[in-house]
Parts: C-alpha cells; structure tokens; sequence
C-alpha cells in the first residue's frame, strides 16, 4: 500500500501515537505544525530530546531524576520517614502537597508475577540498606490503589516487618483502581495524612 505522506513525515507521525492520548489524527496534526516550526526551533528540540537519556538520570541514592549524581530530594530532609514508590514522577505529585518532608525511595515497579515482575527486581536490600543507614521510624508505601499496588504493599510489609518501624500505606479514599498520576493534589495530600497503618 502507498504511504499517506513522504517517509519522514510517516516516520515522525507513528514516533508521535506512541505519546499517551494521541492518535493518528492528533499525530498528524502534531506533524503538521511542526513543519511550520524554524529549524532553529527543531534543532533545538531535537538536541533536548537527543541529550535526554544522558542528562536526566535516577538518582544513585533513591531513584527520583536529576542531573547530579544525587538529587535535591536526598539533601536536608527529616530522614526518619522513607516514602516508597514506584515512579519518580509521584514524588513529584507528593511534593506538590507540602505535607512531606522526608525521604524517598523509588522501586522500579509494583509486583506483577504474571508480566514476569517478581520480588527479586524490588532491590530490597537497597531499601534495607536505607532504613539501616537513617534513623528511619515510619515507611510509607506510596502505591496506587491496584492490585499490583496491594500485592507489593504486602510484600514489602512482611519483609519489613523484622524492623521496628511503623508501616504505613496512603489512604486514597478512592474507588480501587485509582492511580497517584491521575490524583488532584488536594486529595493526595488528605490520602497522605490520613496514611493507615498496615
Ligand atoms: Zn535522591
């Protein structure tokens, strides 16, 4: 079948449906307008997202993003409270509450058996390691409310249980399903007061 556009236009325009939302129409839309962009513009976006893999890495202690070795988040914060979560991007979203000031730790994904994410991937000791080194007392299990955020909120708590800490996960008052990504900021920051003991 012949190709609707000229290749590199049909190369750009399936790159763009990758992107969350977008689809074929909005794509093309997408590939449109950026024809029209100046090549000043297309060069420089195109350098931010050739650089992107370099510049913007997890952080060596927790796992948030930075540019450094070691991010803002691991500098002056009450380190007796860790938040455990499963994307960097929710530190975020939990930052913009204003209700924590501890530290972080992201793990590379909530536990899944049947997609093959299983227990030994969590670096457990990595997160054993923290509480050893801090003067941790509370563990907060910041997880979206699924069924792979409830798997992993038990595992962590039998694992962790050896510790004399307290262990808490976040109250979403939502129905279950619910994802940090997608929690407004006021509601997050009541699932976060309003954490419950596990
Ligand atoms: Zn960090």
């Amino acid at each position: 079948m012949a190709q609707k556009y000229p290749e590199t236009l049909n190369s750009l325009i399936s790159h763009l449906k990758k992107l969350p939302g977008v689809g074929t129409r909005t794509a093309e839309r997408f590939a449109f307008e950026l024809l029209r962009w100046k090549p000043e513009e297309l060069q420089e976006i195109g350098d931010l997202f050739y650089e992107l893999p370099k510049k913007i890495i997890p952080c060596s202690v927790c796992g948030c993003l930075t540019q450094e070795n070691t991010c803002r988040f691991c500098d002056s914060r009450d380190a007796t409270s860790l938040c455990i979560l499963s994307s960097p991007r929710d530190a975020y979203a939990i930052e913009e509450t204003r209700v924590y000031r501890g530290l972080y730790h992201v793990i590379e994904h909530l536990l899944s058996p049947l997609d093959g994410r299983h227990a030994a991937n969590l670096r457990l000791d990595r997160i054993e390691q923290r509480i050893e080194k801090h003067q941790i007392q509370e563990v907060i299990l910041a997880f979206d409310s699924t069924l792979e955020g409830d798997t992993t909120a038990l595992y962590l708590k039998q694992q962790l249980s050896k510790y004399p800490i307290s262990i808490s996960r976040l109250a979403f008052g939502l129905p279950v399903g619910s994802t940090l990504e997608y929690t407004d900021s006021g509601t997050l920051a009541r699932s976060f007061s309003g954490r419950q003991s596990l």
